[in-house]
Protein backbone atom coordinates (compact mmCIF):
# COMPACT_ATOMS: atom_id res chain seq x y z
CA UNK A 1 0.00 0.00 0.00
CA UNK A 2 2.80 2.41 0.59
CA UNK A 3 4.03 2.43 -3.05
CA UNK A 4 0.76 2.13 -4.11
CA UNK A 5 -0.09 5.68 -2.13
CA UNK A 6 2.81 7.70 -3.40
CA UNK A 7 2.87 6.40 -6.92
CA UNK A 8 -1.05 5.40 -7.64
CA UNK A 9 -1.95 3.00 -9.93
CA UNK A 10 0.70 3.72 -12.44
CA UNK A 11 3.43 1.76 -10.14
CA UNK A 12 2.45 -1.26 -11.46
CA UNK A 13 3.66 -0.14 -15.36
CA UNK A 14 7.30 -1.57 -14.80
CA UNK A 15 6.16 -4.97 -12.99
CA UNK A 16 3.81 -5.88 -15.45
CA UNK A 17 5.75 -5.34 -18.34
CA UNK A 18 8.70 -6.53 -17.34
CA UNK A 19 6.31 -9.56 -16.71
CA UNK A 20 5.99 -9.17 -20.96
CA UNK A 21 2.27 -8.78 -19.78
CA UNK A 22 1.84 -5.26 -21.39
CA UNK A 23 -0.34 -5.85 -24.28
CA UNK A 24 0.69 -3.19 -26.59
CA UNK A 25 -0.56 -2.42 -30.31
CA UNK A 26 -3.57 -3.82 -30.27
CA UNK A 27 -2.10 -7.10 -28.21
CA UNK A 28 0.03 -7.46 -31.25
CA UNK A 29 3.24 -7.64 -28.86
CA UNK A 30 2.68 -7.95 -25.28
CA UNK A 31 6.23 -5.64 -24.17
CA UNK A 32 6.68 -2.10 -24.97
CA UNK A 33 10.09 -1.23 -25.01
CA UNK A 34 9.21 2.45 -23.84
CA UNK A 35 7.74 1.62 -20.71
CA UNK A 36 10.51 3.30 -18.56
CA UNK A 37 8.81 6.62 -20.33
CA UNK A 38 5.83 5.67 -18.28
CA UNK A 39 6.92 3.99 -15.35
CA UNK A 40 4.61 5.13 -11.94
CA UNK A 41 8.64 6.15 -10.73
CA UNK A 42 8.99 9.24 -13.62
CA UNK A 43 5.70 10.05 -14.04
CA UNK A 44 5.70 10.73 -9.87
CA UNK A 45 9.20 12.83 -10.23
CA UNK A 46 8.51 14.89 -13.75
CA UNK A 47 4.39 15.39 -13.50
CA UNK A 48 2.71 14.48 -10.65
CA UNK A 49 2.10 17.85 -8.25
CA UNK A 50 -0.74 16.71 -6.36
CA UNK A 51 -2.43 13.95 -4.30
CA UNK A 52 -5.68 13.42 -3.28
CA UNK A 53 -7.93 10.71 -1.49
CA UNK A 54 -11.25 9.49 -1.24
CA UNK A 55 -13.00 10.94 1.54
CA UNK A 56 -11.52 8.72 5.01
CA UNK A 57 -9.26 6.97 3.20
CA UNK A 58 -5.18 7.36 4.51
CA UNK A 59 -4.19 5.91 1.01
CA UNK A 60 -4.04 9.32 -0.89
CA UNK A 61 -3.60 6.91 -4.64
CA UNK A 62 -5.14 9.91 -6.55
CA UNK A 63 -2.65 11.95 -8.60
CA UNK A 64 -2.85 15.37 -10.08
CA UNK A 65 -0.33 16.30 -12.68
CA UNK A 66 0.92 19.25 -13.93
CA UNK A 67 0.87 19.22 -18.10
CA UNK A 68 1.61 22.42 -20.13
CA UNK A 69 1.07 24.90 -17.14
CA UNK A 70 -2.20 22.91 -16.31
CA UNK A 71 -2.94 20.71 -13.20
CA UNK A 72 -5.41 17.54 -14.58
CA UNK A 73 -6.13 14.45 -12.91
CA UNK A 74 -3.15 11.76 -13.54
CA UNK A 75 -4.58 8.86 -15.87
CA UNK A 76 -4.91 5.94 -13.73
CA UNK A 77 -2.54 2.56 -14.73
CA UNK A 78 -5.56 1.39 -17.21
CA UNK A 79 -5.76 4.85 -19.49
CA UNK A 80 -2.30 4.78 -19.50
CA UNK A 81 -2.23 2.07 -21.14
CA UNK A 82 -4.92 2.18 -23.32
CA UNK A 83 -3.83 5.20 -25.02
CA UNK A 84 0.05 4.40 -24.49
CA UNK A 85 1.29 1.30 -25.67
CA UNK A 86 -1.91 -0.19 -27.14
CA UNK A 87 -1.49 2.49 -29.22
CA UNK A 88 2.59 2.64 -29.34
CA UNK A 89 2.52 6.20 -27.85
CA UNK A 90 5.04 7.10 -25.69
CA UNK A 91 3.98 10.72 -24.28
CA UNK A 92 2.79 11.02 -21.68
CA UNK A 93 1.14 14.64 -22.25
CA UNK A 94 -0.80 12.94 -24.79
CA UNK A 95 -2.23 10.35 -22.64
CA UNK A 96 -2.72 12.49 -20.24
CA UNK A 97 -5.04 15.06 -22.25
CA UNK A 98 -6.29 11.81 -23.79
CA UNK A 99 -7.50 10.82 -20.30
CA UNK A 100 -8.75 14.15 -19.84
CA UNK A 101 -10.94 14.36 -22.94
CA UNK A 102 -12.69 11.32 -22.04
CA UNK A 103 -13.45 12.20 -18.31
CA UNK A 104 -14.88 15.26 -19.78
CA UNK A 105 -17.10 13.51 -22.54
CA UNK A 106 -17.79 10.78 -20.43
CA UNK A 107 -15.97 8.30 -22.34
CA UNK A 108 -14.45 5.05 -20.87
CA UNK A 109 -11.01 5.52 -21.39
CA UNK A 110 -10.14 1.41 -21.57
CA UNK A 111 -12.55 0.94 -24.30
CA UNK A 112 -11.68 3.97 -26.07
CA UNK A 113 -7.96 3.37 -26.19
CA UNK A 114 -9.19 -0.22 -27.48
CA UNK A 115 -10.82 0.56 -30.10
CA UNK A 116 -8.23 3.25 -31.73
CA UNK A 117 -5.89 0.82 -31.36
CA UNK A 118 -8.31 -1.78 -33.48
CA UNK A 119 -8.50 1.22 -36.37
CA UNK A 120 -4.77 1.63 -36.11
CA UNK A 121 -4.35 -1.95 -37.35
CA UNK A 122 -7.36 -1.87 -39.59
CA UNK A 123 -5.30 1.33 -41.07
CA UNK A 124 -2.09 -0.27 -41.11
CA UNK A 125 -0.72 1.89 -38.54
CA UNK A 126 -0.75 6.23 -38.04
CA UNK A 127 0.91 8.41 -35.95
CA UNK A 128 -1.00 7.73 -32.63
CA UNK A 129 0.26 10.65 -31.00
CA UNK A 130 -1.21 12.88 -33.52
CA UNK A 131 -4.35 11.00 -34.00
CA UNK A 132 -5.85 9.97 -30.63
CA UNK A 133 -7.03 13.13 -29.28
CA UNK A 134 -9.00 14.00 -32.87
CA UNK A 135 -10.15 10.52 -33.00
CA UNK A 136 -11.99 10.71 -29.10
CA UNK A 137 -13.57 13.67 -30.20
CA UNK A 138 -14.95 12.68 -32.87
CA UNK A 139 -15.98 8.67 -31.12
CA UNK A 140 -17.77 11.11 -28.65
CA UNK A 141 -19.64 13.61 -31.15
CA UNK A 142 -20.33 10.13 -33.71
CA UNK A 143 -18.31 12.29 -36.15
CA UNK A 144 -16.86 10.19 -39.66
CA UNK A 145 -15.08 7.53 -38.26
CA UNK A 146 -16.07 8.33 -34.80
CA UNK A 147 -19.41 6.85 -35.65
CA UNK A 148 -18.12 3.26 -36.67
CA UNK A 149 -16.02 3.25 -33.68
CA UNK A 150 -18.69 4.75 -31.28
CA UNK A 151 -20.06 1.22 -29.99
CA UNK A 152 -16.87 -0.09 -29.06
CA UNK A 153 -14.71 -3.06 -30.95
CA UNK A 154 -17.31 -6.22 -31.72
CA UNK A 155 -19.68 -3.66 -33.32
CA UNK A 156 -16.98 -1.97 -35.35
CA UNK A 157 -15.06 -5.43 -36.46
CA UNK A 158 -18.70 -6.34 -37.31
CA UNK A 159 -18.83 -3.78 -39.56
CA UNK A 160 -15.35 -4.26 -41.33
CA UNK A 161 -15.58 -7.34 -41.29
CA UNK A 162 -12.64 -8.76 -39.45
CA UNK A 163 -11.89 -10.52 -36.42
CA UNK A 164 -8.88 -8.43 -34.78
CA UNK A 165 -10.90 -6.50 -32.15
CA UNK A 166 -9.51 -7.55 -28.45
CA UNK A 167 -13.09 -7.84 -26.02
CA UNK A 168 -14.64 -10.71 -24.49
CA UNK A 169 -18.45 -10.42 -24.42
CA UNK A 170 -18.28 -7.06 -26.19
CA UNK A 171 -15.99 -5.88 -23.57
CA UNK A 172 -12.49 -4.62 -24.41
CA UNK A 173 -9.75 -6.41 -22.53
CA UNK A 174 -7.67 -4.31 -20.28
CA UNK A 175 -4.29 -3.92 -19.41
CA UNK A 176 -2.64 -7.45 -18.30
CA UNK A 177 -1.77 -9.71 -21.28
CA UNK A 178 -3.67 -13.02 -21.03
CA UNK A 179 -0.62 -14.49 -22.71
CA UNK A 180 1.33 -13.85 -19.74
CA UNK A 181 -1.58 -13.62 -17.19
CA UNK A 182 -2.87 -17.31 -16.98
CA UNK A 183 -5.33 -16.42 -14.61
CA UNK A 184 -6.14 -12.92 -16.05
CA UNK A 185 -7.30 -15.54 -19.28
CA UNK A 186 -9.49 -17.17 -17.03
CA UNK A 187 -10.97 -13.94 -15.40
CA UNK A 188 -11.23 -12.40 -18.42
CA UNK A 189 -13.33 -15.68 -19.77
CA UNK A 190 -15.74 -16.24 -17.88
CA UNK A 191 -16.39 -12.33 -15.94
CA UNK A 192 -19.80 -11.91 -15.98
CA UNK A 193 -19.20 -8.25 -17.79
CA UNK A 194 -16.97 -9.63 -20.18
CA UNK A 195 -13.29 -8.62 -20.56
CA UNK A 196 -13.37 -6.69 -17.01
CA UNK A 197 -10.08 -7.02 -14.97
CA UNK A 198 -11.68 -5.61 -11.88
CA UNK A 199 -14.07 -8.67 -10.55
CA UNK A 200 -11.59 -10.91 -10.34
CA UNK A 201 -7.68 -9.42 -10.77
CA UNK A 202 -4.93 -12.07 -10.50
CA UNK A 203 -1.90 -9.88 -11.18
CA UNK A 204 -0.12 -9.56 -8.26
CA UNK A 205 0.38 -13.49 -7.30
CA UNK A 206 0.98 -14.06 -10.85
CA UNK A 207 3.85 -11.84 -10.84
CA UNK A 208 5.37 -12.27 -7.30
CA UNK A 209 3.82 -16.03 -6.71
CA UNK A 210 5.30 -19.53 -8.10
CA UNK A 211 3.61 -20.66 -11.37
CA UNK A 212 -0.11 -22.03 -10.50
CA UNK A 213 -1.59 -24.80 -11.82
CA UNK A 214 -5.04 -25.66 -13.48
CA UNK A 215 -6.52 -26.13 -10.81
CA UNK A 216 -5.01 -23.53 -8.63
CA UNK A 217 -5.95 -20.87 -11.02
CA UNK A 218 -9.82 -21.87 -11.62
CA UNK A 219 -9.99 -22.00 -7.70
CA UNK A 220 -8.58 -18.36 -7.27
CA UNK A 221 -10.27 -17.36 -10.50
CA UNK A 222 -13.44 -18.15 -8.63
CA UNK A 223 -12.82 -17.38 -5.25
CA UNK A 224 -12.17 -14.02 -6.36
CA UNK A 225 -14.98 -13.70 -8.40
CA UNK A 226 -17.25 -13.82 -5.43
CA UNK A 227 -15.05 -12.17 -3.13
CA UNK A 228 -15.40 -9.06 -5.74
CA UNK A 229 -19.21 -9.51 -6.24
CA UNK A 230 -19.46 -9.32 -2.16
CA UNK A 231 -16.77 -5.95 -2.12
CA UNK A 232 -18.75 -4.60 -5.12
CA UNK A 233 -21.92 -4.88 -3.29
CA UNK A 234 -20.61 -2.99 -0.52
CA UNK A 235 -19.34 -0.49 -2.64
CA UNK A 236 -15.63 -0.95 -1.45
CA UNK A 237 -12.59 0.39 -3.25
CA UNK A 238 -10.47 -2.74 -5.29
CA UNK A 239 -7.40 -1.61 -3.79
CA UNK A 240 -8.44 -1.70 -0.40
CA UNK A 241 -10.26 -5.03 -0.49
CA UNK A 242 -6.94 -7.18 -0.46
CA UNK A 243 -5.91 -5.64 3.14
CA UNK A 244 -9.76 -6.30 4.57
CA UNK A 245 -11.80 -8.88 2.89
CA UNK A 246 -14.37 -11.14 4.72
CA UNK A 247 -12.53 -10.83 8.26
CA UNK A 248 -13.51 -6.83 8.06
CA UNK A 249 -16.23 -6.77 6.37
CA UNK A 250 -18.58 -9.59 8.53
CA UNK A 251 -18.23 -7.84 11.92
CA UNK A 252 -18.27 -4.50 10.40
CA UNK A 253 -21.82 -5.32 8.47
CA UNK A 254 -22.99 -6.89 11.74
CA UNK A 255 -22.34 -3.63 13.86
CA UNK A 256 -24.52 -1.44 11.08
CA UNK A 257 -26.99 -3.95 10.35
CA UNK A 258 -27.13 -6.15 13.54
CA UNK A 259 -27.83 -9.11 11.09
CA UNK A 260 -25.70 -11.89 11.91
CA UNK A 261 -23.30 -11.82 8.82
CA UNK A 262 -19.98 -14.20 9.38
CA UNK A 263 -17.49 -15.14 7.13
CA UNK A 264 -18.91 -17.98 5.83
CA UNK A 265 -22.18 -16.09 4.73
CA UNK A 266 -20.38 -13.62 2.94
CA UNK A 267 -18.36 -16.00 0.92
CA UNK A 268 -21.95 -17.82 0.10
CA UNK A 269 -23.64 -14.47 -0.74
CA UNK A 270 -20.54 -13.57 -2.99
CA UNK A 271 -21.08 -16.88 -4.79
CA UNK A 272 -24.73 -16.30 -5.17
CA UNK A 273 -24.07 -12.88 -6.53
CA UNK A 274 -21.95 -14.13 -9.36
CA UNK A 275 -24.47 -17.26 -10.35
CA UNK A 276 -27.51 -14.90 -10.48
CA UNK A 277 -25.47 -12.53 -12.68
CA UNK A 278 -24.27 -16.14 -15.14
CA UNK A 279 -28.25 -16.99 -14.60
CA UNK A 280 -29.73 -13.49 -15.74
CA UNK A 281 -25.98 -13.46 -18.91
CA UNK A 282 -27.74 -17.22 -19.79
CA UNK A 283 -31.09 -15.75 -19.79
CA UNK A 284 -29.66 -13.52 -22.33
CA UNK A 285 -28.22 -15.82 -24.75
CA UNK A 286 -24.43 -16.27 -23.53
CA UNK A 287 -23.13 -19.52 -23.20
CA UNK A 288 -19.96 -21.34 -23.22
CA UNK A 289 -19.41 -20.43 -26.92
CA UNK A 290 -18.65 -16.68 -25.27
CA UNK A 291 -16.00 -17.78 -22.60
CA UNK A 292 -13.48 -17.41 -25.21
CA UNK A 293 -10.76 -15.09 -25.82
CA UNK A 294 -9.83 -13.92 -29.12
CA UNK A 295 -7.94 -16.29 -31.55
CA UNK A 296 -4.83 -13.38 -31.61
CA UNK A 297 -4.30 -14.17 -27.60
CA UNK A 298 -5.22 -18.12 -27.18
CA UNK A 299 -2.53 -18.85 -31.05
CA UNK A 300 0.08 -16.82 -28.50
CA UNK A 301 -0.49 -18.67 -25.55
CA UNK A 302 2.28 -20.78 -24.30
CA UNK A 303 0.53 -23.56 -22.47
CA UNK A 304 -3.06 -23.33 -24.24
CA UNK A 305 -3.95 -26.71 -22.51
CA UNK A 306 -3.42 -25.33 -19.23
CA UNK A 307 -5.90 -22.17 -20.30
CA UNK A 308 -8.61 -24.45 -21.69
CA UNK A 309 -7.82 -27.18 -18.57
CA UNK A 310 -8.38 -24.79 -15.99
CA UNK A 311 -11.62 -23.22 -17.94
CA UNK A 312 -12.84 -27.11 -17.90
CA UNK A 313 -12.03 -27.47 -13.73
CA UNK A 314 -13.24 -23.64 -13.26
CA UNK A 315 -16.71 -24.91 -14.50
CA UNK A 316 -16.52 -28.15 -12.16
CA UNK A 317 -16.03 -25.79 -9.64
CA UNK A 318 -19.21 -23.86 -10.57
CA UNK A 319 -21.27 -26.99 -11.02
CA UNK A 320 -21.99 -25.05 -14.66
CA UNK A 321 -23.35 -27.92 -17.64
CA UNK A 322 -20.33 -28.08 -20.48
CA UNK A 323 -22.73 -24.92 -22.27
CA UNK A 324 -21.80 -22.52 -19.06
CA UNK A 325 -25.48 -22.81 -17.48
CA UNK A 326 -25.44 -23.15 -13.62
CA UNK A 327 -27.06 -26.98 -13.22
CA UNK A 328 -29.57 -27.62 -10.73
CA UNK A 329 -27.42 -28.94 -7.87
CA UNK A 330 -26.25 -25.31 -7.38
CA UNK A 331 -29.68 -24.20 -8.11
CA UNK A 332 -30.50 -26.28 -4.71
CA UNK A 333 -26.89 -25.48 -2.78
CA UNK A 334 -27.26 -21.90 -3.40
CA UNK A 335 -30.96 -21.21 -2.79
CA UNK A 336 -31.43 -19.99 -6.35
CA UNK A 337 -34.59 -19.18 -8.58
CA UNK A 338 -34.83 -21.55 -11.48
CA UNK A 339 -33.21 -20.80 -14.55
CA UNK A 340 -36.94 -19.84 -17.03
S1 LIG B 1 -10.37 4.68 -1.37
FE1 LIG B 1 -9.16 3.50 -2.87
S2 LIG B 1 -9.03 4.83 -4.70
FE2 LIG B 1 -9.62 6.15 -2.94
S3 LIG B 1 -7.66 6.96 -2.15
FE3 LIG B 1 -8.17 5.11 -0.97
S4 LIG B 1 -7.07 3.42 -2.01
FE4 LIG B 1 -7.15 5.18 -3.45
Amino acid sequence: MDVHGKLGTAELVGSVNAFRGWPTANHQERYFEKADKLCGELIFREYVTSSTTCPHCPVRCRKHATIDGLEVEAPEYESVWAFGPENRVDDYSTITKANQLCNEYGVDTISAGNVISFYREYLGGFDSSEVVLPLIEKIAMREEEGNLLADGVRKAQERLGVDFGMHVKGLELSAYDPRAFMGMALSYSTNNRGGCHSRAWTVRPEIYGTEFSAEQLAGMVKDRQDSGSVRDSLIMCVFLHATLGYKVYAPALRYVTGLDYTVASLKRAGERIFQLERMMNVGLGVSSKQDVLPDRIVAGMEEPAKYFDSKRRYYQLRNWSEDGAPNEETHTALDLPPLR
